[in-house]
């Protein structure tokens, strides 16, 4: 028995009026276990509607009724994110602590939006001129459009709504088509928590929704997570509309290994950032840069590692978990071949993996490539799953040049003992988040999450003060107040005295 996953809006689900649907699949089983509604611009303008009439009311409500809410749905979120992890698990296929990960690093985003009093007070300058005060407030831009990738269904939109909503914005998340039933549950959670009617809603769909939320005059800006090709397609499209946009793109990840490195620490890194959540992450390492005579030991104590990892079914006692459709699987294990077919060399082999879940399950386990060049496909392109390629070179600045002539820049590491090195990679590296001995440097939820290059199109990075000023606008407020000692008409241009 499938079910229906339809979109919502004020505070209840709302079956659209359009007849096309998509199906939705488990990947550790291959059952296709419910159609997701996919909007028409018609539905996309009742739910764009619906955020825009709500806004007046929740632009003015106070901020400590606004943190009373986000603080309730901080406590739900934390009793109840056992729920949310098996619904991410479901539809993703990512092993259950995985999810619960995920989770827990969106509600941090959560909880630094409960600070939002603190984080919206603005400057104020007392006698800028003579009885004369100038302040700044931050308001907010009104509905705003979130836009998000299937590989974290709720941590990525969990990046943004909470502090949009903080601001007093109203919220449209369109969620990935491919895993869409966790976007649901969090708006029935905001409900719960008493958030009014309007303010945070979710349009189902693909290009067609997408491509209203770019354009509709109604939604102030976007934020968008995905691909790169999409990312530059969003930027264009929605800043040509007017729109205030951060479009987060692919990336594909280096981690440096420096001969000094400890290389027990530094294999275990590669396993957990090479093959967690099988790759399907935007921060995952996919090239490991051995530098100098370390690449035997190095590559031999990760195949060890690798042949540990147990692959199966994300709700059983699984370490790894499938990829999120036939398609990708097939499209991942197409690297692969094209890898050994140019010349690297397979040193454990994904492919060939017995898994612990169903026959029709989207399997694909570990896969380590050693010798890899940079003129490969395997090294060339964001492959977005667990294959691990090596790439051998004699020096620091060799390993620098592949990264800084990479057209991505989304996060790297480097792995060693020698302060001053790691110094120096952090200077000259050009990625945005950098992990010295840490092989997936995700910022805090106070600090900001973006790449550089084709990582990133806009200039605000995610949460943090960038997701704070990237949902509001300021205002430069100049004050005098009648004086009896002032008046007459002047007609000079307005100076400082
Ligand atoms: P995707 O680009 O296929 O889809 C992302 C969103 O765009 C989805 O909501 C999808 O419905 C929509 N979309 C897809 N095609 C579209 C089109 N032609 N026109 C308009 N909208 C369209 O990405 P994905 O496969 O869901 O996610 C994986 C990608 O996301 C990877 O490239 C990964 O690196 C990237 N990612 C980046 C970050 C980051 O922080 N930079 C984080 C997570 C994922």
């Amino acid at each position: 028995m499938t079910k229906t996953i339809s979109h919502w809006v004020g505070n209840k689900e709302f079956s659209g009026t359009g007849s096309g649907t998509a199906p939705v699949t488990n990947p550790a089983t291959g059952a296709v276990t419910g159609q997701v509604a996919l909007a028409t611009v018609e539905d996309a303008r009742v739910v764009i509607d619906a955020a825009a009439a709500a806004f007046p009311a929740w632009r003015d409500t106070s901020l400590a009724k606004r943190t009373q809410v986000l603080f309730r749905f901080r406590e739900l979120l934390n009793e109840r994110k056992g729920e949310l992890a098996e619904i991410i698990t479901a539809e993703h296929g990512k092993v259950v602590s995985d999810a619960l990960g995920e989770v827990s690093r969106g509600q941090e985003v959560v909880e630094f939006a409960c600070g939002i009093p603190h984080l919206l007070k603005g400057g104020f300058t007392e006698n800028a001129s003579t009885k004369v005060d100038v302040y700044s407030i931050r308001q907010p831009l009104g509905p705003v459009a979130v836009i998000s990738p299937f590989n974290f269904p709720a941590m990525v939109p969990m990046w943004f709504f909470p502090i949009a909503i903080a601001c007093g914005n109203t919220v449209v998340l369109k969620p990935s088509e491919k895993d869409p039933s966790a976007s649901l549950w969090i708006a029935a959670l905001w409900a719960e928590a008493g958030l009014p009617p309007g303010v945070f809603n979710v349009l189902q769909g693909d290009k067609t929704a997408v491509d209203e939320l770019l354009t509709n005059p109604t939604i102030k800006s976007v934020s968008f997570v995905g691909s790169t090709p999409i990312a530059q397609y969003v930027y264009t499209t929605a800043t040509t509309a007017g729109k205030r946009v951060q479009a987060l793109g692919g990336a594909k990840n280096h981690a440096v290994i420096l001969p000094d490195a400890d290389l027990d620490l530094a294999a275990d890194a590669m396993v957990n950032a090479g093959f967690g959540s099988a790759g399907e992450r935007c921060m995952a390492i996919s090239a490991c840069v051995a530098v100098g005579p370390i690449a035997d030991d190095l590559v031999a104590k990760i195949t060890d590692r690798a042949r540990t990892i147990k692959t199966g079914d994300g709700t059983k006692d699984s370490d790894m978990g499938p990829l999120v459709t036939q398609a990708h699987r097939d499209k991942v294990a197409s690297y692969i071949d094209a890898g050994e077919a140019d010349g690297a060399k397979i040193v454990v082999d994904g492919r060939t993996v017995t898994p612990n879940g169903g026959a029709d399950g989207f399997w694909l386990g570990p896969t380590l490539i050693d010798h890899v060049t940079p003129d490969m496909s395997v090294y060339t392109d964001e492959i977005f799953g667990p294959v691990l390629s090596v790439v051998r070179v004699d020096t620091y600045d060799q390993a620098l040049e592949l990264i800084n002539t990479n057209p991505y820049g989304n996060g790297t590491a480097i792995f060693t003992n020698d302060g001053g090195a790691a110094r120096r990679f952090q200077n000259e590296v050009q990625v945005g988040m950098v992990g010295i001995n840490v092989p997936i440097p995700v910022p805090m939820a106070y600090y900001s999450f973006g790449g550089w290059k084709n990582s990133l199109f806009g200039d605000a990075h995610a949460h943090g003060t960038d997701g704070v000023n990237f949902y509001t606008r300021q205002k430069a407020i100049t004050q005098r107040w009648l004086d009896p000692s002032h008046g007459g008409i002047e007609l000079g241009f307005p100076q400082n005295q």
